[in-house]
């Protein structure tokens, strides 16, 4: 079984802000697993760090307005390419790119909404179970 995993999970610093996102349990849930870390954003040449986007109406915007979907595609369609088929995965929950259950709703006032972000959404059409972080978390507790 392979995993794709959203890298900055595993500590890598690659988040909009320059920071990570680091979780222990996902990190030890991986350990002697097959797994392929992913940073879409990064893969679609985004750099690190970069401003902040959300999904507004299907299409991700910067909080400058600017309109960035295409590059963010190019970046998923790069990222499945890579990495080639996988059998589940465990994404950053809220990124408009990874997250599962929840995205940020465009209007960047930190309002939550039911949303899957793009590469979410791409492995979701091809019947990738998918976690967050929160899910790891909970089912397995970082044991
Ligand atoms: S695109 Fe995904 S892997 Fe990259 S920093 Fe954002 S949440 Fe993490």
């Amino acid at each position: 079984m392979k995993i794709m995993v959203s890298a900055c999970l595993l500590g890598k610093k690659c988040k909009y802000s320059g920071g990570d996102n680091r979780n222990d349990a996902v990190i030890s849930f991986l350990k002697d697993k097959d797994y392929v870390a992913v940073c879409p954003e990064v893969a679609a040449g985004m750099p690190i760090p970069r401003p902040p986007v959300e999904i507004r109406k299907g299409r991700v915007i910067s909080i400058e307005g600017k309109d960035l979907d295409e590059t963010y595609r190019e970046g998923v369609r790069k990222t499945l390419e890579k990495a080639g088929p996988v059998d589940m995965a465990i994404l950053k929950g809220g990124s408009p790119t990874c997250g599962v259950h929840m995205i940020y709703d465009g209007t960047f006032s930190g309002t939550k909404i039911p949303g899957k972000g793009l590469l979410a959404q791409a492995l979701y059409e091809k019947g990738i179970p998918l976690y967050d972080e929160k899910d790891i978390e909970r089912i397995y507790g970082g044991k």
